[in-house]
């Protein structure tokens, strides 16, 4: 096995994504990049005992490379005769080798490194640029941690159906439907224009009207556009918070405070719902005040209503919450109920 260290680490995270997923992207690029460079070594290894003339050409070709390049350093009268000769050299070692591995049944480049991405050969830059291979696996590591702390990877804007919602009037006089088809809306809106200064938003509303569905949907279009998004239910991340605190070193890698502070979106599911105490109190009021200093945009689901929220986060905070985050009343029927009956 090779050691090798990739390009990444030098380079901070210009945009977005937390560390851990610029590690774990890291992680994968040194994987492939070992492996494709095994693999090659253990070809060579191979042809090497099987036909012994491949690695005597491998030596002439690598001696004529070097002078080669003395000669184009150098220079001198003779230089250019030198440099086309060795050319003619070079060529036929290489059809010697292309034929020995023929009549091996080999393709001519089997003793070639072959990158999973020949474009930057799994390293993950081009010069400065980020390879398309990295943006890639930075998306996908980013939606997988979306999909695994939601065990919802398939909450979608097409999938939201409007259909379960009330078309009638409901007791204060509002048409569930029509209402939930403006919250569709405004986040399909908020989801394509999305930005990481923008807008935070408030989901209220009972359990089961679809607010992680559309938090979710939210957090997958944003993570297409290779947004940093961090989801979490408050108390998933208070418990991360917590023993962050309590053992002063946090056995695992990630640093969960740091990617919750400066995601490019952090969806906060579920608030309220968390086992509270001073700590987690004083946690999401941190927590939500860093990201508005910094202008960074959270999304907020919670069952409670104005005054169990200021019973539990104190005043100041709650008014913060609902001056400064665009508040949207989820209504209807409870969905998980109707989806039960339905099956
Ligand atoms: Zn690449």
């Amino acid at each position: 096995m090779l050691l090798l260290t990739g390009n990444l680490q030098n380079k901070e995270p210009d945009m977005g994504y937390s560390k851990e997923i610029y590690r774990l992207a890291q992680q994968e690029l040194d994987r492939r990049r070992n492996t494709a460079r095994d693999t090659a070594e253990k070809h060579q290894a191979e042809i090497y005992s099987a036909i012994p003339r491949i690695r005597e050409i491998q030596k002439e070709l690598a001696d004529s490379g070097l002078r080669a390049v003395q000669a184009a350093i150098y220079g001198g009268p003779n230089s250019p005769q030198a440099l086309s000769s060795l050319r003619i050299k070079n060529q036929a070692l290489q059809m010697e080798r292309v034929k020995l591995l023929e009549s091996a049944r080999l393709p001519a480049d089997f003793l070639e490194v072959h990158y999973t991405c020949p474009k930057c050969q799994d390293t993950g830059y081009i010069i400065n640029r980020r390879c398309e291979c990295l943006e890639k696996l930075l998306r996908r590591f980013a939606y997988r941690q979306v999909s695994e702390s939601g065990g919802l990877g398939e909450c979608r804007f097409e999938n939201f159906l409007l259909s379960y919602y009330p078309d009638i009037p409901n007791q204060d006089g509002k048409i569930p439907r029509k209402i939930m088809a403006g919250i569709l809306n405004s986040c399909q809106e908020y989801a394509r224009n999305f930005l990481p200064n923008g807008e935070s938003l408030l989901f209220r509303g009972h359990t089961g009207l679809g607010k992680t569905h559309l938090s979710l949907a939210i957090a997958y279009e944003a993570i297409e556009k290779g947004y940093g998004v961090y989801y979490a239910s408050s108390q998933r991340l208070l418990d991360k918070l917590q023993a962050k605190q309590f053992q002063r070193q946090a056995k695992e890698d990630t640093d969960y405070q740091e990617m919750a502070e400066n995601c490019d979106l952090l969806i906060l599911d579920d608030l309220g719902a968390e086992y509270s105490t001073n700590f987690t109190v004083a946690a999401l009021q941190n927590l939500i005040n860093v990201r508005l200093t910094e202008s960074r945009p959270t999304i907020v689901s919670t069952n409670l209503n104005t005054s169990m929220l200021t019973e539990r986060y104190g005043e100041r905070s709650v008014s913060r919450l609902l001056c400064s985050y665009r508040a949207f009343t989820f209504c209807g029927d409870d969905i998980r109920m109707i989806k039960r009956m339905e099956h």
